[in-house]
């Protein structure tokens, strides 16, 4: 039988072609440098509810796909490598490069069966076409393709990917919106659940909250570093709404072992303490492993293998991160008063950058994410400030933002 998917795009869709599958070669499991420790072996799978909305259950630490490794079949074994270990939920995104076309790969031979897949997209942070808009038929193509990208028959989760502000949440629920073409999608049986993903201020996602009865997951940052959305992680568990957290260990900051982060705690055992500390508020169903190496894996289960922190052990280390911060207040709130940029350029995104890499002294997390908000296609880069000075006199922290555009060109432009 043809793939719905395939059916459904040969009836009129029309769209970026699907990514024809390729053949690849069987993992062999006894390959010693990538099979389970007996760690994993031994391990016990607890189950968590992913919200009440949702029906579904979670392992506490779920798949992240965005870092995958290049290679293909590396790609394959470790997916297969964390499925092998319990974790269910697959988070992957249409803007993940080929992400969706590896994690389709690895749900080959029976893996389907055993995962929570979801994918996202939204036309704010990737126009697959230039006529891309926020439009249930849009939407409706794109979900589509994942599915084609994905080889699958249907999707457990469609999230609208994102949403950063009140007019997109409004584009987003508007009639014809976004969520109208997933709801079109669900009732058709391609896609069971849905929900979004954010960085918008804890006050709008708040209001979100009380409102969208549609809501089953919402994928938040949170970590030890960055508490911001902490209330509204339990207002959503609270609401039965699955809580999903991506960077738990800051972006890479902790798994990179900030020396000024190690020096405030007392020691370096910096993802350990990112890990148990989330393990131990129970408003966080799961949290998102970026996975790279197996190493990845192996180390986040074995953090959250271990007594997740109290109450008080919380609250010891959020005031060590809260000392730090204060320290280095004067520096970027991400406030964005001073946008927008006549160059394009992300001023409140470089100026984190230049805060990981100069303040938290990780310049290998500096540069990873530096990619995410500078772009040379684009002109946007830190060396493309033309210092026209617009920015500054309306920075709320007086900061000099024309010398930190000039570093972080130094620094990650010129790649010194
Ligand atoms: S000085 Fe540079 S960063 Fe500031 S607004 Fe002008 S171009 Fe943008
Ligand atoms: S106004 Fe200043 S503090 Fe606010 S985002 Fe811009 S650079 Fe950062």
């Amino acid at each position: 039988m043809a793939k719905l998917w395939h059916r459904r795009l040969a009836g009129g869709i029309t769209g970026e072609t699907p990514v024809p599958q390729k053949p690849w070669s069987l993992i062999n499991p006894k390959d010693q440098a990538w099979g389970c420790s007996s760690f994993m072996d031994n391990m016990q799978t607890e189950w968590i509810d992913l919200g009440r909305r949702s029906g579904l259950k979670v392992h506490r630490v779920s798949i992240g796909s965005m870092r995958l490794p290049k290679v293909e079949d590396e790609a394959v074994r470790l997916m297969r490598q964390a499925i092998d270990a319990g974790m269910t939920y697959i988070d992957t995104s249409r803007g993940y490069g080929d992400s969706e076309i590896k994690v389709g790969r690895s749900l080959k031979d029976g893996y389907r069966e055993k995962v929570i897949l979801s994918t996202k997209w939204s036309p704010w942070l990737q126009k697959v076409e230039r006529s891309d808009e926020p439009t249930a038929d849009c939407t409706y193509k794109r979900i589509l393709e994942s599915m084609a990208r994905l080889d699958v028959d249907t999707l457990d989760f469609y999230q609208v990917w994102n949403i950063d502000s009140e007019e997109h949440y409004q584009q987003a629920i508007a009639k014809g919106g976004m969520l109208d073409g997933i709801r079109r999608a669900m009732n058709e049986g391609l896609v069971k659940h849905t929900g979004f993903t954010t960085h918008d201020s804890p006050e709008n996602i708040s209001r979100y909250i009380d409102e969208a009865d549609w809501c089953e997951v919402i994928l938040f940052t949170y970590n030890v570093m960055n508490q911001t959305y902490k209330e509204v992680v339990a207002k959503a568990h609270e609401k039965g709404i699955g809580t999903i957290v991506m960077n738990p260990v800051g972006g890479g900051i902790l798994a990179e072992g900030s020396p000024v982060m190690a020096k405030a705690l007392g020691h370096d055992r910096l993802a350990e303490t990112a890990h148990r500390y989330l393990a131990g508020d129970a408003n966080v169903d799961t949290i998102l492993c970026g996975m790279s190496r197996p190493s990845d894996i192996t180390s986040t289960l074995e953090n959250y293998a271990k007594p997740p922190m109290t109450s008080k052990e919380r609250g010891a280390v959020e005031e060590v991160a809260a000392k730090l911060s204060k320290a280095n207040m004067g520096f970027c709130t991400g406030c964005k008063y001073c946008m927008p940029c006549p160059q394009g350029l992300d001023i409140p995104g470089i100026m984190h950058i230049v805060y990981l890499d100069r303040l938290l002294q990780c310049p290998e997390t500096a540069r990873f994410q530096y990619g995410w908000v500078a772009n040379p296609r684009e002109h946007n880069t830190a060396g493309d400030c033309t210092e026209c000075g617009e920015c500054e006199p309306k920075c709320t922290q007086k900061l000099d933002i024309m010398e930190q555009m000039k570093y972080a060109a130094k620094r990650l432009d010129a790649g010194e």
